[in-house]
C-alpha cells in the first residue's frame, strides 16, 4: 500500500499528540517546526508546577470551555481520566493536587514529560523538520523558509498546530493570519486570556500592597464568580480567581473599544469627549474576602468585639491579611472605616476598577485566530479539503488549571483516529 503523506504544521502540545497518535503503517508523518526543538511553550508551562490536566468529572470540564459545545466531542474522545491513562502507558505518572489539577509525579521534570513524549514521536517513525518556517502557499502547496533558503512540499494532508499569539519567544507568534486570510479564511483578532489586568493603583497604597497575595477570596464579575487567589502587582491585578473571568472581563473591555473607535482616531475632540465617559470603559471586579461567612456574621463579630479595635478584629476575628486591611482602610474614610456596616459590606463586595488587559504577548494564552465557522466537525477546513488546524490557533478559549492543554492533547487525538480510519 503506498502510505500518504501528512505534514503536520507547528510542533506544541497538539501536535505532539496527533503525531504520537497517527497510524504508520498508513501515513509517513513529518513535522515541520520553526524552532530548533519542539514543545517550547509546553515546557514554559511547566514553570511552576506543570499542570497537564484537571481533575473534575468531564461534565464540569466541559462547562469550563467557550464555546463548549466545540470543545466536547474532542473531551468525549479523548477525557482528561484517558490522556492520564495515556500518559502513565509511556511512563509518566500522575498525581491528583489539593486544587484537584493534574500534575507529573514528583519528580518528574517538564522536559522528561516532553521526552517521553519524543521517543513515542521516534517509535512511530516521525521525522521531524527543525528550523523551518512555514510562510504561506505557493498555489496549493507549502512554502517553508529554512536556512535562508525556500523549500516548497506538497503533501496529501496538511495539519496546522501553529498556536496562539502569546510568549512569541516559544514560536507562538500569531504572525500567520494573512496567509489564511488569502485563502478567504475568517481570522478573528487575537487578544489576551488568561492574563493580568490594570489597575490605577493609588502610589501610596501600591506601595503597601505590591506583590501582595490575596488568598481564599471569590472572585466577581457580572453573573460569574471564581473562588481563588490573585496577586496584587505595579501592573495592577492576575492569578487563578481572575482567569476563570477572562471572558466576560475581555468582552468588557473590548466593547468599550468598539464603542470608541475614535480612540484610535486621534481626534482631540472625540477624545476629551470619551475621556468624560470613563465609567463605562472599565471593568468592575468585586471580591468578597472572606466567602465562607455572610454579612451578618461578619456584622456579629464586630457587635462582640468588647475593647477590641477595628484593626484587631479584622486581624484576630476575621483573620484578614494585612494587604486586606490596607486595601479596606484605603478605600474609606476614617468614619467609614469605624462603622462595622460599611466596612462588613466592602470585606464581603470590595471593588477594584479593572482598565485594561495585559499585552498580549505576557498573557498565558490567547483567544481569536481561526473563527471557528471555518472548520467542520472533524477540524477540517471547509474552503481548504485536507487542510486541518487544530489547537489554540483556533477561537477558543478556556481558564488555566489544565483546560487549555487538555484541550490541545484531546483535539490532537481526534484529528489522528478521525484520519486513521480515513479510506
Ligand atoms: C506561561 C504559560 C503557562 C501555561 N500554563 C499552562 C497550564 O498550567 N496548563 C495548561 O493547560 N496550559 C498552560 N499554558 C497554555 C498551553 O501551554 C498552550 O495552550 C498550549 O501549549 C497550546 O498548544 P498548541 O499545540 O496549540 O500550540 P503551541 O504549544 O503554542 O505550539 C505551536 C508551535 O507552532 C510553531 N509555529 C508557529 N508558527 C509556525 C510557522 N509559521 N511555521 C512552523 N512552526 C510554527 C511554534 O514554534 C510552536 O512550537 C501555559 C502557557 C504559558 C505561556
Amino acid at each position: 500500500m503506498n502510505k500518504k503523506n501528512i505534514a503536520i504544521i507547528g510542533g506544541g502540545a497538539s501536535a505532539l499528540m496527533l503525531a504520537c497518535s497517527l497510524d504508520a503503517s498508513k501515513y509517513t508523518v513529518s513535522i515541520y517546526e520553526k524552532n530548533a526543538a519542539l514543545g517550547r511553550k509546553f515546557l514554559v508551562a511547566g514553570k511552576g508546577g506543570f499542570n497537564l490536566t484537571h481533575s473534575e468529572n468531564i461534565e464540569q470540564f466541559t462547562e469550563r470551555y467557550h464555546p463548549k459545545q466545540f470543545i466536547k466531542p474532542f473531551l468525549k474522545h479523548f477525557s482528561n481520566a484517558d490522556f492520564r491513562d495515556w500518559l502513565k502507558s509511556i511512563g509518566i505518572e500522575t498525581y491528583v493536587g489539593t486544587s484537584k489539577r493534574v500534575f507529573p509525579v514528583k519528580g518528574i521534570k517538564p522536559i522528561e514529560v516532553l521526552n517521553a513524549i519524543e521517543s513515542v514521536l521516534k517509535k512511530n517513525n516521525v521525522s521531524i523538520h527543525y528550523n523551518h518556517e512555514w510562510k504561506g502557499w505557493k498555489n496549493n502547496d507549502l512554502i517553508f523558509s529554512h536556512d535562508n533558503d525556500t523549500k516548497i512540499i506538497k503533501p496529501d494532508y496538511v495539519i496546522f498546530a501553529l498556536g496562539g499569539a502569546s510568549w512569541k519567544v516559544t514560536g507562538s507568534a500569531g504572525n500567520w493570519t494573512s496567509y489564511f486570510e488569502e485563502k478567504g479564511i475568517e481570522i478573528n483578532s487575537f487578544y489576551p486570556s488568561n492574563c493580568a489586568y490594570k489597575i490605577n493603583w493609588n502610589q501610596e497604597l501600591l506601595k503597601q500592597i505590591s506583590g501582595q497575595a490575596l488568598k481564599n477570596c471569590e472572585f466577581y464579575y457580572g453573573n460569574m464568580h471564581k473562588k481563588g487567589e490573585a496577586v496584587l502587582t505595579d501592573f495592577g491585578i492576575e492569578g487563578s480567581g481572575i482567569y476563570g473571568l477572562s471572558k466576560e472581563i475581555r468582552e468588557q473591555l473590548i466593547n468599550y473599544n468598539q464603542r470608541h473607535p475614535e480612540l484610535n482616531s486621534g481626534s482631540n475632540e472625540m477624545l476629551n469627549q470619551v475621556q468624560d465617559d470613563q465609567t463605562k470603559s472599565v471593568a468592575e471586579l468585586f471580591i468578597d474576602f472572606k466567602p465562607e461567612l455572610s454579612i451578618q456574621e461578619i456584622q456579629s463579630r464586630f457587635e462582640h468585639r468588647g475593647k477590641l479595635s477595628v484593626k484587631d478584629v479584622l486581624e484576630k476575628k476575621l483573620n484578614l491579611s494585612i494587604t486586606q486591611i490596607q486595601l479596606l482602610k484605603h478605600k474609606t474614610t476614617k468614619e467609614e472605616y469605624n462603622q462595622p456596616e460599611i466596612i462588613s459590606q466592602l470585606i464581603k463586595k470590595f471593588p477594584l476598577i479593572l482598565t485594561d488587559f495585559a499585552p498580549i504577548d505576557d498573557a498565558i494564552s490567547t483567544v481569536g485566530g481561526i473563527g471557528l465557522e471555518e472548520v467542520n466537525d472533524t477540524l477540517e477546513l471547509k474552503k481548504l479539503p485536507n487542510h486541518y488546524c487544530m489547537g489554540e490557533m483556533l477561537d477558543w478559549d478556556a481558564p488555566t488549571g489544565g483546560y487549555l492543554l487538555q484541550a490541545c492533547f484531546s483535539m490532537g487525538k481526534f484529528v489522528a483516529d478521525k484520519l486513521n480510519v480515513k479510506s
